[in-house]
C-alpha cells in the first residue's frame, strides 16, 4: 500500500508518525483496522488506499489528554455541548482537528469517516461504514459477538453497522452510561437492516 496520494508520505513514514504518539497495543490495533479496511474495500470496490490510511489514523488522537481536547474544542469553536462527554466521544468527533494540524490531513472523505468513526451517523457514506466496521471486527478484537459480526460484514456492509450499533447501544445501557445522541441516531437508521 503506498499512502503518497494523500499525506505526501510513504506507509513507512505515516506508521512511525502515527507508532509515535500511541501504545505498542493500540498501534497493532490500528494496524489491524488499516488491515480490515483495506479487505473491506476490496469486498465494496472501495478505493483501497483512501480505506486503508482512514484505518491508520482513525485513532491517532485516542492517548490525547482530556485538556488537550477541551483546548481543541474551544480553539476551533465546536460545539460546547462536546465538553460534556469524555476521550470515547471526543477522539473521534475532536481528533480530525488534532490530525489536520499534525499531519495537514485535508480530505474531507477520510476525515469525515474518522470524525464518525466511534457513533456512526443517520447517513454513513461507504467509507465511513468500513472505518466503523472495520474498529469493531479487526482480527486483534476478541469480545462476545465478534466472529458474528465478522460472517455479518462478509455479506452486508448496512447490516454489520446495524449489528455493531445495536450491540454497542445495548452494552453502553447495560453498563448504565450515557449514550451519546448521534449513536442512537445511527441505531436508528440503521437497525431495519437487522430484519432483511
Ligand atoms: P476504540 O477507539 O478502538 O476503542 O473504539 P471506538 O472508537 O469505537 O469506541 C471507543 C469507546 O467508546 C468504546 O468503549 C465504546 O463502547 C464507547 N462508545 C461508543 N459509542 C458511545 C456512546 O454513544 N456513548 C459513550 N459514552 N460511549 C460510547
Ligand atoms: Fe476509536
Ligand atoms: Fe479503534
Amino acid at each position: 500500500m503506498t499512502y503518497e496520494t494523500y499525506l505526501g508520505l510513504s506507509r513507512e513514514e505515516v506508521l512511525e508518525k502515527v507508532r509515535a504518539v500511541m501504545s505498542e497495543k493500540r498501534f497493532q490495533h490500528v494496524l489491524g483496522v488499516e488491515k480490515a479496511c483495506v479487505a473491506l474495500a476490496e469486498a465494496n470496490a472501495y478505493d483501497t488506499e483512501k480505506a486503508g490510511l482512514a484505518g491508520l489514523l482513525h485513532d491517532y488522537a485516542k492517548e490525547l489528554s482530556d485538556q488537550d481536547f477541551v483546548d481543541l474544542i474551544d480553539r476551533y469553536s465546536l460545539d460546547t455541548d462536546l465538553k460534556n462527554w469524555g476521550n470515547n466521544i471526543w477522539h473521534g468527533v475532536v481528533g480530525i482537528y488534532k490530525i489536520k494540524e499534525d499531519l495537514g490531513l485535508e480530505d474531507p472523505d477520510i476525515l469525515q469517516a474518522i470524525e464518525r468513526h466511534t457513533i456512526g451517523s443517520s447517513q454513513m457514506s461507504t467509507l465511513d461504514k468500513i472505518v466503523y466496521v472495520a474498529d469493531y471486527i479487526e482480527d486483534g478484537r476478541n469480545f462476545p459477538g465478534v466472529a458474528e459480526a465478522r460472517e455479518i460484514a462478509r455479506h452486508s456492509l448496512n447490516r454489520a453497522v446495524a449489528y455493531e450499533t445495536a450491540s454497542t447501544v445495548a452494552y453502553l445501557a447495560k453498563q448504565g452510561v450515557p449514550i451519546y445522541p448521534r449513536t442512537l441516531e445511527t441505531y436508528n437508521a440503521y437497525v431495519r437492516y437487522l430484519k432483511e
